[in-house]
């Protein structure tokens, strides 16, 4: 398969004003999925234009018209669904039974944020003062900028596309230059499912120089990141000098704890499954298993008997449960965090090497790796790996579990497997990250809950459920005199 990749703007594809292009690679066979265009500064001024020149039009539009798109680009994805994530495998990598995943999630955003057309709840209060009508609506914010990564190429765009346009915002979309065309294909959905032109627009090409003029942009009211935290830092303070609004999804190191009474052979699926699923390229995955001494021999002995009958190879195989990892720099990084976890006296269970037998020869694949005699202080145990390496560390207590837990600079999500209800709650009262699951891995997000994190993941915004209305919206308070004098607020009490 060979496409081509181009940017979106104003309702037409066109070439970036560089006139050059760069490839995207497959990662299981490093062959060329696409052609890409690529975009500079000049690009990112001509999609911000058009969102400007359309936003008007767009806020208009009543709110179940809006949503009218959004209901039908559900239908869109729905029927392209396999088609969709043939391509993300293809750009990608993860298997494709998480592929379709990747674009149901983008299917019940939209379902969900479409209901928001003929809801979207603002608030009817009393006035202090008689005669006097109060109320607040929800505004759009303006133009946003959507900057996203390439590990749920289709996914995380929905979460900021879908309910950034229900509110009447119109859109610059630079996604990762490691899976434009994937962007590109979404953004096909929505001409199809007749969104206005320059409503939502895509620029293709290098992450920082996009980035940055996209943060510049003096027309631009909000930047809708996700990506590392370092990348974030840096989003954030381009924001802040021009005063944007900026929203920030992050990394993560996610724990999962295993108390001594615990369903081990349970708690061995959501570990398998939340570290090792996406080969371990999840802000959600589970990097740290954080064990009772007590269940520890028998965990790590039912997890290595588990690992080393995953399959791993090309996730077009239905068979696959492990694909690539995103490039050759990500081996490097993984590769390093393994070594440098042994020289900090970890010890390697299983794993820890690149894999390149058979068919995977070419591509960039990692086997699952196991750390355990990992103590909390660690590099392993403290900075994001994002590929399939799981850390082991003891705990004596749920109190030590829970410090151990707390104590990294991120705090997306925590889970915990116990069977008793009592420490279960003091858990989901003590662990400190914007998600907790009980008796579940750290992967399972659904859209009509609030997503994020704290620390480190986040500042402070959320992704999916009401709370996106919050970081995609203004709040405008409207006050209604009918008393046809003037009244005064803490004034005219009696
Ligand atoms: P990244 O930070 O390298 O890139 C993210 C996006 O930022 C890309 O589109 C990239 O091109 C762009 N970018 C690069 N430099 C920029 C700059 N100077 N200014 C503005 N934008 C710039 O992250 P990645 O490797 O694409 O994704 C992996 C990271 O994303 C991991 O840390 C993961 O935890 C995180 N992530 C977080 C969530 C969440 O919801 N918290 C979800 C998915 C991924």
């Amino acid at each position: 398969m060979k496409e081509i990749a181009r940017n979106f703007i104003a309702g037409r594809w066109v070439d970036g004003a560089t006139g050059k292009t760069f490839d995207s690679i497959n990662p299981a066979t490093r062959e060329t999925v696409a052609t890409c265009t690529v975009s500079d500064a000049r690009d990112v001024n001509a999609a911000v234009e058009a969102a400007s020149t359309a936003f008007d039009g767009w806020r208009k539009t009543p709110a179940p018209r809006r949503a009218e798109v959004l209901f039908r680009l559900a239908e869109i994805l729905r029927t392209r669904k396999e088609e969709l994530a043939r391509v993300l495998t293809m750009e990608m990598g993860k298997v494709l039974i998480e592929a379709r995943g990747d674009v149901q999630e983008a299917i019940d955003m939209a379902c969900y944020m479409a209901g928001e057309g003929r809801r979207m709840f603002g608030h009817t209060v009393p006035s202090e003062l008689p005669n006097k009508f109060a109320m607040s609506v929800r505004e759009p914010v303006g133009v946003v900028a959507t900057i996203t990564p390439w590990n749920f190429p289709i996914a995380v765009p929905s979460w900021k596309i879908l309910p950034a346009l229900v509110l009447g915002n119109t859109i610059a979309w630079k996604p990762s230059p490691e899976t434009p065309f994937c962007g590109v294909k979404f953004v096909e959905a929505f001409a199809e499912a007749g969104l206005p032109a320059g409503v939502l627009n895509l620029v293709i090409g290098p992450g920082a120089e996009l980035g940055e003029a996209l943060g510049q942009h003096c027309d631009v009211r909000l930047v809708s990141f996700t990506g590392s935290t370092q990348t974030g830092r840096i989003v954030a303070t381009e924001a802040a000098k021009t005063g944007k609004r900026c929203a920030l999804e992050m990394g993560g190191k996610n724990a999962i704890i295993v108390l001594d009474d615990a369903d081990l052979a349970l708690a061995v699926d959501g570990i398998v499954w939340g570290a090792f699923g996406t080969s371990g390229q999840r802000c959600t995955a589970a990097s740290r298993v954080i064990v009772h001494r007590a269940v520890r021999e028998k965990l790590t002995a039912l997890l290595v008997e588990r690992v080393k009958r995953l399959k791993i190879g090309n996730g077009l195989d239905e068979a696959t449960e492990i694909g690539p990892v995103i490039n050759e720099a990500a081996l490097k990084r993984m590769d390093g965090y393994v070594q440098l976890g042994v020289k900090e006296g970890a010890r390697l269970v299983i794993g820890g090497e690149v894999h390149r037998k058979g068919d995977c020869a070419r591509g960039f694949f990692y086997r699952p790796t196991l750390l355990e005699g990992v103590k909390p202080g660690m590099r392993v145990a403290q900075e994001e790996i994002f590929g399939p390496v799981c850390c082991l560390i003891e705990a004596e207590s749920l109190e030590e579990a829970t410090q151990i837990n707390n104590n990294v600079p991120y705090g997306l999500v925590s889970s915990i497997f116990t069977r008793d209800v009592n420490r279960a709650f003091a858990a989901m009262r003590d662990l400190s990250s914007g998600i907790v699951y009980v008796n579940a891995g750290t992967t399972g997000s659904e859209v009509q809950l609030p997503f994020g994190g704290v620390r480190g993941t986040g500042n402070g915004a959320r992704e999916a459920g009401q709370a996106a209305l919050d970081t995609f919206s203004e709040w405008k308070t409207i006050y209604v005199d009918y008393s046809g004098r003037l009244q005064r607020a803490q004034i005219d009490t009696q």
